[in-house]
């Protein structure tokens, strides 16, 4: 019955939601703990409590297994205290020690025959998560399947719940209703830090009296015990927390003046803010046409009702200048990122809670950010594969973010160059607005794209990457004075390992997979599993002495840029390059200042980036990512041409783009070149409609892992078997494709099985996989696990 658990769509409110119950929550495969009437099944010792009529309970949730939700009874002292949101100690099977849990609601029970234990302690002095904030995390936990514990982990930072960066502090202040009299009768010591603390008007801690008092600590540990000096614990900041200076990257700060199209945008996202309704806008504005402009004066319509706002981005994107754009306008910006310590994360969060942020700005994880007047979200570049996250739980912020935003009765606004399919989708059914900005600012043209076939030698010249029009290309931007940008979407030097002599190529005993080959320091990594071995000089199989560098990366890509252009400076921009912290910001303001001529890298140097001077951008190898074993493939293939040829033509002195492909013919390739969105969509949806792929439909993928590959795929014939009954038993039509060999068989040691399933409501895989699944486990001596990923987009 499928009613009985309605998934919110996108446009509902996730306040539709059912009750919360114990079945919603599947244990995870690696569960071998008992189950809640297991634990709860022996005779109970005689300290616990029969409950009558009226009493407090609380649910809680577990991140460990098992995961809950148990309820619990509220003991009196405890019934002020305790509010949703809160971590607790609760007993929990034998355990000795209670354990910690999240407190997810409260109730008044009516099961007067159960039997229950009391809540054991209360960890926080305030809810962690607001009300808001805990429905999210079980909309979260119930949507991907995951346990609410979890998911409550994810939203609030380790920083948070281990207090980084803080320490107790004990204060004292004199007991109330202290005379004179009293204090004339002690010891000479005691009365000096008597007189002197009632002289303050604040509590001091005994370091600061026994300076003052010129005593040591010994008569303040008796006023103490005489309850003379009443101690008050607070928790502070340990440490001055080095809050990294903040600074842009040299782009000069202008506000400007928008455009009609800007001013359009502008007035139909402040719209949406003041009616006070849930609403997704999808702005569409090509490469170039001011979205982050828009963004800002939105949100500055927010700030100017007291409101506040998130903006994503995707990691790559949040540059110095990102940042500083922000920076430049609003006061109070929290820009949350991956390299900030645990104590830095813990003071951002604690000031966001207070509601001294305007803006925060950061990757996927900041959609979780506890402002207590959010007004509106933003997600740039929402098509970006990072803001679907791929660990546990599998969330994908767009869907987050949307759920938040219905609940909270605010605007959520997608900006692209190139929306997802699944944007675009909800624009055309009514699930979302669609806002476009269809014109450069400044009346700037889009750039003139080239396709270089391949395919033609004359073209492809002599070997080597770049083809002979690329070659002349940055010849005359070099001697414009102009810079330039090459993608190349593969880090390393050289892809494959191969002996020319018997064919053996190097790969990963781990994976399986080829090993790429990195210049510096001679080394063959495994991309998947981080397997380093010195690059072999002979063939491992046949001892042959001339094996053979094959494919490309950027290192080799980098070389010969390097031999062709002697006289330019030329930078790479890769996440080799990239590991030191701050080298991104440096390469980038490098560039900016007109110190580099020719940025060459993978993704990277693709999202985001407003240099004017750039005027050709060169995709080595368009055809990278088009022949991926993925229905996004031509959607991704798309993106990434769209958005690095956007990178030029961006200040007056115009700009082209130059795209090499073995197949120049595709329709993605032809359409990016055309800077035609919409009839890359047209195209598109008419492949996805023939399997009912997504936006159409809906996809969950399971993946099995295990260390004997004839194991793991016995679990995956098994938990198809399921599937298929429950689908049967739910009269859903439910595609269940599989258990296969991913694309990627083997990582770090583990053989792996994935299946995938597929409807044309989300509701109904989901139910599918949560039926099939319920207690479903794998006897744990075998370690294979298995995984849900909900609406994946990996499917390597
Ligand atoms: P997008 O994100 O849409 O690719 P950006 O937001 O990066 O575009 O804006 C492109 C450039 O145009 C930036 O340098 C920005 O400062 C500038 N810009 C934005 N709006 C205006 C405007 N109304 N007039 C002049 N310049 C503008
Ligand atoms: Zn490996």
């Amino acid at each position: 019955m499928l009613s009985e658990s309605p998934m919110p769509k996108l446009g509902e409110s996730i306040l539709s939601l059912p009750p919360f119950t114990a079945a919603s929550v599947t244990a995870d495969s690696s569960s071998s703990e008992p189950t809640q009437s297991e634990l709860f099944e022996t005779e109970p010792p005689p300290w616990e409590l029969t409950v009558g009529e009226d009493v407090q309970l609380a649910s809680i949730v577990f991140s460990r297994s098992p995961h809950g939700p148990y309820d619990y009874r509220i003991p009196d002292d405890l019934l002020e205290v305790l509010r949703p949101g809160m971590r607790v100690g609760v007993p929990l099977g034998h355990r000795k020690k209670p354990t910690p849990g999240w407190c997810v609601s409260i109730k008044t029970g009516n099961a007067s025959h159960q039997k229950l234990r009391d809540v054991a302690e209360v960890i926080d002095d305030e809810p962690l998560c607001d009300a808001a904030l805990v429905r999210l995390v079980m909309f979260i936990a119930h949507y991907y399947q995951v346990p609410a514990g979890q998911v409550f982990d994810t939203l609030i930072p380790a920083s948070v719940r281990d207090n980084a960066g803080t320490r107790k502090t004990t204060y004292f202040r004199p007991a109330k209703g202290l005379d004179e009299e009293q204090i004339a009768k002690l010891p000479s010591k005691q009365q000096s830090v008597m007189r002197f603390l009632v002289g303050q008007d604040r509590p001091m801690t005994a370091a600061e009296l026994a300076i003052m008092a010129e005593c040591t600590e010994d008569p303040i540990r008796r006023l103490r015990k005489k309850e003379l000096l009443v101690p008050e614990v607070r928790r502070e900041l340990s440490q001055n927390i080095r809050i990294r200076a903040q600074h842009n990257d040299g782009e000069r700060k202008q506000s400007h003046e928008l455009t009609v199209q800007q001013e359009n945008a502008l007035s139909r996202i402040n719209a949406a803010v003041d009616s006070g309704r849930g609403r997704t806008l999808l702005l569409h504005g090509v490469t170039g046409s001011g979205k982050t402009e828009v963004y800002i004066q939105a949100i500055e319509h927010v700030v100017k009702q007291a409101g506040s706002a998130i903006v994503l981005v995707p990691e790559i994107s949040l540059t110095p200048q990102t940042r500083g754009r922000f920076e430049d306008r609003f006061e109070n910006v929290a820009v949350l990122h991956s390299q900030m310590s645990a104590a830095e994360r813990h003071f951002h969060w604690q000031r966001i809670r207070r509601g001294e942020v305007q803006v925060v700005i950061g990757p996927r994880s900041a959609v979780f950010a506890p402002l207590p007047n959010l007004g509106l979200i933003v997600i740039d570049e929402e098509h970006d594969t990072s803001f679907k996250q791929d660990k546990q739980p599998r969330y994908h912020a767009r869907k987050v973010a949307h759920a938040r935003a219905m609940a909270l009765g605010i605007p959520l606004v997608l900006g692209s160059a190139t929306p997802s399919l699944e944007a675009w989708h909800a624009t055309q059914t009514g699930h979302a607005e669609l806002v476009t900005m269809s014109e450069r600012v400044g009346n700037r043209p889009m750039p003139d794209v080239q396709l270089v076939d391949l395919r033609i030698k004359e073209d492809r010249g002599k070997g080597g990457a770049i083809s002979r029009p690329l070659h002349a290309a940055v010849l005359e931007t070099l001697k414009e004075k102009g810079q330039a940008i090459l993608l190349l979407n593969r880090r390393g030097y050289a892809t494959t390992i191969q002996c020319p002599a018997c064919g053996t190529v190097c790969a990963c005993p781990d994976c399986d997979l080829p090993l790429t080959h990195h210049r510096d320091g001679g080394k063959a990594m495994c991309h998947y599993c981080d397997y380093t071995i010195p690059t072999p000089p002979w063939c491992p199989a046949c001892r042959f002495d001339g094996i053979r560098y094959g494919g490309l990366g950027t290192q080799k890509l980098e070389m010969e840029a390097k031999a062709r252009f002697p006289d330019a400076r030329i930078a790479r921009m890769d996440s080799d390059t990239m590991k030191r912290a701050g080298s991104h910001q440096r390469v980038l303001s490098e560039f900016r200042a007109g110190e580099i001529d020719v940025l060459l890298g993978t993704q990277m140097i693709a999202k985001g980036l407003d240099f004017p001077n750039v005027l050709l951008v060169g995709v080595i190898n368009a055809d990278s990512a088009l022949h991926f074993p993925d229905f996004r493939a031509a959607e991704r293939t798309f993106q990434l041409v769209t958005q690095v040829a956007g990178r030029t033509g961006r200040g007056n002195r115009g700009g082209r783009v130059i795209v090499q492909t073995f197949t120049p013919e595709h329709p993605a390739i032809q359409a990016a070149a055309r800077h035609d969105y919409l009839k890359f969509v047209e195209d598109e949806m008419v492949n996805r409609k023939k399997f009912n792929y997504p936006p159409l439909g809906s996809v969950a993928r399971i993946i099995i892992r295990g260390p004997l590959e004839d194991k793991t795929e016995a679990v995956a014939d098994a938990i198809v078997d399921r599937l298929e009954k429950a689908r049967d038993l739910l009269k859903s039509e439910v595609r269940i494709l599989g258990p296969a060999p991913p694309p990627i068989v083997k990582i770090s040691g583990k053989y792996r099985f994935h299946l995938l399933l597929q409807a044309t409501e989300a509701a109904v895989v989901g139910e599918v996989v949560r039926r099939g699944l319920a207690d479903f486990k794998v006897d744990p001596k075998e370690e294979i696990e298995y995984l849900v990923d909900i609406d994946p987009v990996n499917l390597m």
